[in-house]
């Protein structure tokens, strides 16, 4: 700034006629001024040029603040024409002062002065006026005063620059910052982050023309440690801690830590707690859980070798969510304890199990398991203390026991008598023994046969032998629920010769024959001329059904194969079904030291006659005497009073038709695959006992609640007389036609073979979710399709491996056809390899078969979508169509399945529906009938 107050040195032009120095007293102090007052010349001219003033090197404006009086012309008799009342203001440029060298052409003119206020004589009217001097460059510049004639006199000039003063914006310090001219209004300033705090980029303001900061652009935030408090960084204070460079202030240390100190970027963990790697800086210290609590085994439900272990979450979690459990088995023998090894399996795993239970199998008898159970944490790593409980038990499963030597008791020319000891290290558990004998000598080109007796004692008396003929002799122990042991070493005995009499004639056995091989009657299997069954691997010994005709009195078999039960340990508690016979309940059955279970209880209604009564109770002397998985078990009959029954395993989900029809769509291929690999292994059972079912529908498969398939269904006589979908063929008896097989329809050949047939048309309506075969086509429509090479099919969305296994069941020529073992390697096979049911068989509309309601009652095609829909009741969707605006039939024919479901078709059963309507409609012209 250049103020007046004394001499300033300032050149004049011309030196002795111009501007002058003069003083004036105001308010008692005297003020020094530059005038001039040539009012009444012409021509003036008149310079007054400051000394150098030295410009900072980034102002490039600088404002002028001139304090004036200028005189009113009219105080002077003076020509208005010359004298003025304004003065010129210019201002030169220059790198260094050049002294006393004045050259007006240098300047250039900044502005004309005006007063605001002019001044009579003795008046002195100060004005103020601020100019601007814009882009200044050079190292300093002159002003000048050029007086054209005015009297007016200067009292003070100031010369300044502006500046945007130093300044903390957000944690950002910037430096003190001259202002820009009018080439950069907006100057931009870089700054730096106050001490303890930090930014990704530099942080950035903006100082405007008039010294002014604008726009602060600062992303400083405190260090670890610090917090923001008035433009700082601050220290965290004890207990409490900031562990992030953040615009957050400091926290309180969490929940079991130790309290920090001044400026902590962490709170340590208590001793005994701890944070997991994956747990933030910020998250409370955790402790270990403790041990889980009540670990139980529980054998209930469970197969043989198989038990479920559960317990509780433990009662302190340490804080933490993420508990895990790992399980170790241990075989213990006294106080030696030893993996268990990789043969038990523990399911679903043996560690990081979140559920608090596990199904541990393959376990053997007898042995002493130890079970221990470890609750794991995140922070579980930290410490080697272990919070485990566990629980020791030995898994006691029947173990049958095992059948040591066996010796000749006696012997006649036609009888064996036998006995045999058991090993004594096993418990007596076992109560019956399977022997098994057949004739040493084979003769050339016959079949072995194998005769199977069921034993309760460990003795038994064969009779009708031939003599001096050996045979060879095995037995095997049974557990109560009839799982074989081993079978003992084969053993011989002969017959004595014709004539000769036995040795010892005392021994009288008491003989109890379970069941007896013959064969005979038309359930077993067929002659060696059916091909089907005669290959040299079935030569095995095999358990053989006994047709309870066979017997003269039905009332007998009954009791061979079925246990009485007394009618009081059975109670009713709900019809489900209604049998040929009358109602099937659902129960409970309570025998006297087992288990309550739940059981099916078929009636028999009143006012019976004696033959419907033994056909009723046929089905039980036929379902006795299996035992497999996929056969559904009888419990027992109760014959002994009025009202008789027969007791069934109890299947929680009923008909496996029923069961498909109401689940449409909802299961996928490979659980429905499953199912079928059940039925067909309980088939495979059947078929290696020679019994023909005659009637296998999913009608007659039940499901347990585990979704397992059990085959059903063995009434005697109902096969031919009633069954519901039974229709009396030309010979007489009843068939369902559209599960029979051709050669059964046609001239009663039931064999395994026609079983198979029958598998077919399960599968299909399996894969169909419960679909009628042949839809609405008559048994006769169905015969003549069938006689003319058409097959049913793939249903929507089948496996085509699948696909084949049902055609290959329904080859014409009943030997090409698969066995059910066959059957059950392929099932198995495919549920091996679950990509092998990726590929879906192709609808193929030239084997089509003619499709539930395909035109109009009459036959005409249909005249409207309306019309259609009813016909095949699914008219709730006619607005959906007419909304997509499919209002024709022909627009319909165009339909893709995605279209239907576009239209919001949604439920499985009803697109299928509409869409092989559909496709039926398209290929009218190429249907079957
Ligand atoms: P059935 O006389 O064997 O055809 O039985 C008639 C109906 O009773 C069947 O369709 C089933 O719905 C039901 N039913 C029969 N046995 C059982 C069982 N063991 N468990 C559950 N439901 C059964």
């Amino acid at each position: 700034m250049v103020a007046s107050g004394a001499e300033l040195g300032w050149l004049t032009s011309p030196v002795e006629h111009g501007w002058e120095i003069g003083q004036r007293a105001v308010n008692g102090s005297l003020l020094y001024n530059y005038y001039i007052c040539n009012v009444e010349e012409r021509e003036q001219d008149n310079w007054l040029r400051t000394t150098f003033i030295q410009r900072h090197p980034t102002a490039s404006r600088v404002f002028v603040e001139l304090r004036f009086v200028v005189r009113d012309c009219n105080s002077f008799n003076a020509d208005s024409l010359i004298c003025k009342e304004t003065f010129n203001l210019y201002a030169s440029e220059a790198d260094a002062d050049i002294g006393t060298a004045f050259r007006k052409g240098l300047f250039r003119k900044v502005a004309t002065i005006a007063p605001d206020e002019i001044s009579s004589l003795g008046e002195m009217k100060m004005n103020i006026e601020t100019k601007v001097v814009e882009n200044l460059s050079r190292k300093g510049f002159y002003l000048a005063f050029q007086d054209i004639g005015a009297c007016v006199a200067i009292y003070s000039v100031r010369v300044y620059y502006k500046t945007c003063p130093a300044t903390v914006k957000s944690l950002a310090v910037f430096p003190e910052t001259v202002a820009g001219g009018e080439n950069q209004a907006l100057r931009e300033v870089a700054g730096s982050c106050v001490s303890n705090a930090v930014s990704e980029d530099q942080p950035r303001i903006y100082c405007t023309t008039d010294g002014e900061w604008v726009v602060p652009v600062s992303q400083c935030q405190c260090r670890p440690g610090f917090e923001a408090m008035n433009d700082t960084c601050q220290e965290c204070q004890s207990g409490f801690f900031k562990s992030s460079v953040s615009s957050e202030a400091c926290k309180p240390c969490p929940k079991n830590t130790q309290p920090s100190g001044p400026g902590a970027t962490s709170c340590t963990c208590k001793d005994g707690f701890y944070r997991a790697p994956e747990d933030p800086e910020i998250a409370a210290c955790s402790g270990l859980p403790s041990a889980p609590q009540d670990l139980v085994a529980s054998t209930a439900q469970m197969s043989i070798g198989r038990l479920q272990l559960s317990w509780r979450p433990p009662a302190d979690t340490g804080g933490r969510s993420d508990i895990t459990y790992a399980v170790v088995c241990e075989r213990c023998e006294g106080r030696a304890c030893q993996p268990c090894g990789e043969k038990v399996r523990l399911d679903p795993s043996n560690t990081d199990l979140k559920e608090t239970r596990v199904t541990v199998s393959e376990l053997e008898p007898h042995l002493n398991y130890t079970f221990t159970v470890e609750a794991r944490s995140g922070v579980s790593q930290f410490s080697n203390k272990r919070a485990t409980i566990s629980s020791n038990l030995t898994v006691l499963l029947p173990d049958p026991p095992k059948v040591t030597a066996m010796h000749l008791v006696d012997s006649s020319s036609t009888s064996l008598s036998l006995q045999w000891s058991v090993s004594h290290r096993s418990k007596p558990v076992a109560t019956r023994y399977e022997l098994m004998y057949r004739k040493k000598e084979i003769a050339n080109g016959k079949v072995t046969t194998y005769t199977v007796l069921v034993l309760e004692k460990n003795s038994v008396q064969i009779s009708d032998l031939s003599p001096s003929t050996v045979y060879l002799f095995k037995v095997q122990a049974l557990s109560p629920e009839g799982n074989p042991g081993s079978y003992s070493l084969e053993q011989e005995f002969s017959t004595l010769p014709q004539g000769e009499q036995s040795q010892n004639k005392s021994v009288g056995l008491l003989i109890e024959l379970f069941f007896f091989y013959r064969r005979r009657n038309s359930h077993t299997r067929q002659g060696p001329e059916d091909t089907y069954f005669s290959s040299p691997d079935q030569l095995k010994p095999l358990k053989t059904y006994v047709d309870p005709h066979t017997y003269e009195d039905p009332n007998t078999a009954v009791l061979k194969f079925a246990s009485e039960i007394h009618p009081s340990h059975v109670t009713k508690q709900k019809v489900i079904g209604a049998g040929e016979f009358g109602e099937v309940y659902r129960g409970i059955l309570k025998a006297p030291g087992r288990k309550e279970t739940a059981v099916a209880i078929k009636t028999l209604k009143p006012g019976y006659t004696e033959k419907q009564r033994q056909d009723f109770l046929g089905e039980a002397s036929i379902m006795g005497q299996f035992s497999h998985q996929n056969i559904i078990r009888l419990e027992g009959v109760v014959t002994k009073f009025k009202h008789a029954m027969i007791v069934t395993e109890y299947m929680e989900n009923g008909a496996l038709d029923k069961y498909l029809k109401d689940h449409d769509g909802e299961m996928p291929s490979f659980q429905l695959v499953g199912m079928l690999r059940g039925i067909a292994a309980g088939m495979k059972y059947l078929s290696d006992m020679s019994y023909v079912h005659r009637d296998l529908a999913a009608r007659n498969i039940l499901v347990n609640s585990n979704l397992e398939c059990k085959v059903s269904d063995f009434g005697l006589s109902r096969v031919l007389e009633d069954e519901p979908e039974g229709t009396y063929t030309t010979s007489g008896g009843k068939i369902p036609i559209r599960w029979t097989a051709p050669e059964a329809i046609a001239y009663r050949k039931f064999t395994s073979a026609s079983d198979v047939w029958s598998f077919g048309i399960v599968m299909w309506e399996v894969m169909a979710f419960g679909e009628r075969p042949y839809w609405d086509m008559s048994n006769h429509e169905v015969m003549k399709a069938i006689n003319e090479a058409f097959r049913l099919p793939a249903p929507m969305d089948c496996p085509s491996a699948v696909y084949q296994l049902m055609l290959q069941c329904w080859l014409q020529d009943r030997s090409k056809r698969p066995r059910f073992g066959d059957i059950v390697s392929i099932l198995d096979k495919l549920l091996k390899s679950p990509d092998s049911l990726k590929a879906i068989a192709d609808f193929d509309p030239r084997v089509s078969i003619r499709l539930p309601s395909t035109s109009g009652s009459d036959g005409s095609p249909f005249r409207s979508v309306a019309e259609w829909l009813e016909s095949i009741k699914m008219s709730q969707y006619s607005e959906n169509f007419s909304i997509a605006g499919i209002v024709s039939m022909e627009q319909v024919l165009q339909m893709k399945s995605e279209d239907i479901r576009n239209i919001g078709v949604r439920l499985p059963g009803h697109l299928k529906r509409i869409a092989y309507s559909i496709l039926g409609l398209k290929d009218q012209t190429s249907t079957l009938i």
